[in-house]
């Protein structure tokens, strides 16, 4: 059984939300998981030892108990999930600048992949169920190759946006056309033109949602393509 904790930092509780509408398959992912810490769920003060700690929300670099909580995650977790944009990019959380009547001198805030070694981050403001199902599914099958698009975007070797449909898809002829980046975006910011998309650049906010919903970004590598079009030579 994959021990999993669910951490909060600084954000709105939507991915929590988000992954609650998962409706049934929440139970069959809660069948396959023990629970083992979440602060809405249950009295749990400290995150015990886990396989896996899924983190939604920015970091709030004023706030010593989350700088110690990050330290903790990081202590007792063997994998780091960012859930959602504040926890992977940051999102509207960098726009803080304090003044807030509860914590007026919280004004500075950083996602949690620029503070600890993430393993995966999972886009959108919040994630949609069916992606977050999605990422679930691969992790507690541990389908690692299927997982890389989601471990590029917390290493940064990302653009965070449409172009990486061209960088690493379209430009390597590995675009079908089959229209699910179209789908996934949130601002209808792609376009299928000709069977390839087309980003609006001034509809992109930057949110990486197309590039790990696309079934082509399992990219085998290119030492691995040279072997299939050259043989052993
Ligand atoms: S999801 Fe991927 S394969 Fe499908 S149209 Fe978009 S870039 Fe092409
Ligand atoms: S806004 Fe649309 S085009 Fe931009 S990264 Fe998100 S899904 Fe991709």
């Amino acid at each position: 059984m994959v021990r999993v904790a669910y951490v909060q930092l600084a954000g709105c509780c939507g991915c929590l939300v988000s992954l609650a509408d998962t409706y049934e398959r929440l139970l069959d992912i809660l069948e396959s998981i023990e629970l083992v810490y979440c602060q809405t769920l249950m009295d749990e003060r400290e995150i015990p030892e886990c396989d896996v700690v899924i983190v939604e929300g920015a970091v709030c670099l004023n706030d010593e108990h989350m700088l110690e909580e990050v330290e903790e995650l990081e202590e007792h977790a063997d994998t780091i999930v960012a859930l959602g944009a504040c926890a992977s990019t940051g999102n509207f959380m960098r726009f803080s600048r304090g003044n807030q009547q509860a914590a007026p001198t919280h004004e500075a805030f950083v996602p949690l992949t620029e503070v600890a070694d993430v393993d995966y981050a999972v886009p959108g403001c919040p994630p949609a169920p069916e992606a977050i199902e999605r990422f679930l599914t691969l992790l507690l099958e541990g389908k690692e190759e299927l997982l890389e698009p989601f471990a590029k975007l917390a290493e940064g070797k990302t653009e965070y946006c449409g172009c990486d449909l061209m960088y690493h898809v379209v430009n390597k002829s590995m675009c079908t056309g089959c229209g699910t980046c179209a789908a996934a975006c949130p601002t209808r910011g792609i376009e299928i033109v000709d069977g390839r998309p087309v980003v609006n650049e001034s509809r992109c906010i930057k949110c990486g949602a197309c590039f790990t919903q696309c079934p082509r970004t399992i990219w085998p590598g290119d030492e691995a393509i040279k072997e299939m079009i050259m043989g052993d030579e």
